[in-house]
């Protein structure tokens, strides 16, 4: 059922998250705005996904997602996250962030520990990483979403 909407192309603007600390843990999660969140499938499930990403007209990087429920809407609303596998210098808030979702890892946990979290995150960005080397994933890669103007947003 994860799968069906899948694979899922978003464009949006990067906007600041509720600080939940995810840079301090090493694991920044760039923000899709409440209006791109909105124009996702109503069904899609929360839990991890990995696809690829790209910020402005930079190159296309590995990426992990998640949609979850979004604590600052008391949990009625999701929120789109996505960590991009790769060190960027500098922050990128305001910008645009492409992204095509493909696959989907877990569904969404509570952890006993930060520990257990971060480890569970770390296991998600390994298995993404395998996932997108496959030759049917790589496609996605050079995907011509990446290469549309800025601003157009794709959705389908
Ligand atoms: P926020 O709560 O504002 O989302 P985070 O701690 O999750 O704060 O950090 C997210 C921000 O970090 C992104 O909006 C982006 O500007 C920046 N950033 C830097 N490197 C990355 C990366 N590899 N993946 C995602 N965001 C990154
Ligand atoms: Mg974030």
């Amino acid at each position: 059922a994860a799968m069906r909407h899948l694979p899922y192309f978003c464009r949006g603007e990067v906007v600041k998250g509720f600080g939940r600390g995810s840079k301090e843990l090493g694991i920044p999660t760039a923000n899709f705005s409440e209006q791109v969140v909105e124009s996702f499938p109503s069904d899609i499930s929360t839990g991890i996904y990995y696809g690829w990403a790209c910020v402005g007209n930079g190159d296309v990087h590995k990426m992990v997602l998640s949609i979850g429920w979004n604590p600052f809407y008391k949990n009625i609303k999701k929120s789109v996250e996505t960590h991009v596998i790769h060190a960027f210098k500098d922050d990128f808030y305001g910008e645009i962030l492409s992204v095509v979702i493909i696959g989907y890892i877990r569904s969404e946990k509570n952890f006993s520990s930060l520990e257990a979290l971060t480890s569970a995150i770390q296991e998600d960005i390994e298995e993404a990483k395998r996932q997108l080397d496959l030759p049917e994933h790589l496609k996605l890669k050079e995907d011509n979403f990446f290469h549309l103007p800025e601003g157009k947003t794709v959705n389908h």
